[in-house]
């Protein structure tokens, strides 16, 4: 507890190359927050439970991660990082080392869609009563919040791993994903952009055909999503995203392979992060179970209180 009184939370974004940190008493509310690589899991683990021991004592953890990643708690395997090419972090005990560690409840999801979460409750998502964030750098990920909550099914959705239809000067490059070749990931990633053409995207001329391509395939994911599950706001995250201009083609885009015939119309958005590069974290921490076992999440406990969102009106 603090001086205030107030639960102090613990939020973890773990990543492939660096894992962020941060307490504080609300995702609105970081106290401070810190930064390490990652390396193995016992060093990477070992430091992270070092750093937050230093904090205080925490009274919940949340923990957006990197995945794939156990998130059914019925299973045995919960809180583990399962099939990833990462070396040394297959079948890692992620959640487990800090339950363990702490002694208190943890909260788990995907990077992703704790990236949506935290866009849904208090960045670009307001006030829409449903959000969908797309990460585009390493790799291509999306996490998607319906009704205030983040979905799941079997697992967590793999978003970047659908197929689009190939852009007609780019029928040839075979796609980098080792598990599809040519899927979204495959086609339209950072490390995909560079195997075609040496380069990020936004290194290359701004008149460059690569521009039009990603575009093309980046837009049809936004087209599928809203097909789907007819999702309010699309949000576009991650580093080749930061590439000018192609935030306004993908919107270009996918507006003209909707046609005018979504029932949604207008409602329908296509957004960058409202809230930076901090919805990882913020994520973390609303992920971080309170006192009575809800996330930190007001219109989560005022949905289930009432069995609608708090945002419908
Ligand atoms: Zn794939």
């Amino acid at each position: 507890m603090s001086a205030a009184g107030k639960p102090l939370l613990g939020g973890i974004e773990a990543g492939g190359t660096k894992f962020v940190l941060a307490v504080g008493h609300s995702p609105t509310e970081i106290i401070e927050r810190h930064e390490i690589p990652t390396r193995d899991p016992a060093t990477t683990l070992t430091e992270v439970g070092d750093w937050f021991e230093g904090k205080g004592s925490i009274s919940a953890l949340g923990i957006a991660s990197f995945g794939p990643v156990e998130l059914d708690r019925s299973s045995p395997l919960w809180g583990h990082i399962t099939n990833t090419p990462k070396p040394g972090w297959a079948n890692c005990n992620l959640a487990g080392y800090f339950a363990e560690r702490f002694g208190v409840p943890i909260g788990l999801d995907t990077d992703v869609n704790g990236a949506a979460l935290a866009e849904f409750e208090h960045g670009a998502g307001k006030p829409a009563s449903s959000l969908a964030y797309i990460t585009v750098g390493t790799g291509i990920g999306g996490g998607l919040v319906l009704d205030g909550r983040a979905v799941h099914g079997a697992a967590h959705p793999e978003m970047g791993h659908i197929f689009p239809r190939r852009h007609q000067d780019d029928r040839d490059f075979k796609g980098i994903c080792p598990h599809h070749g040519a899927c979204l990931e495959g086609l339209a990633s950072g490390p995909a952009i560079k195997a075609r053409w040496g380069v990020s995207l936004s290194e290359l001329p701004a008149d460059h055909i690569a521009h039009e391509i990603i575009a093309s395939y980046l837009s049809q994911l936004a087209h599928s999503l809203i097909a789907m599950t007819a999702v309010e706001v699309i949000v576009f995250g991650g580093g080749v995203m930061r590439t000018d201009g192609l935030l306004e083609r993908v919107n270009q885009k996918a507006s003209e392979l909707g046609a005018a015939y979504f029932p949604g119309g207008s409602k329908h958005k296509i957004a960058k992060p409202g809230l930076d590069q901090n919805a990882g974290l913020a994520g973390a921490l609303m992920l971080a179970p309170s006192g009575d076992g809800y996330p930190q999440r007001e219109s989560m406990m005022k949905a289930t209180s009432k069995n609608s969102h708090p945002r419908q009106r």
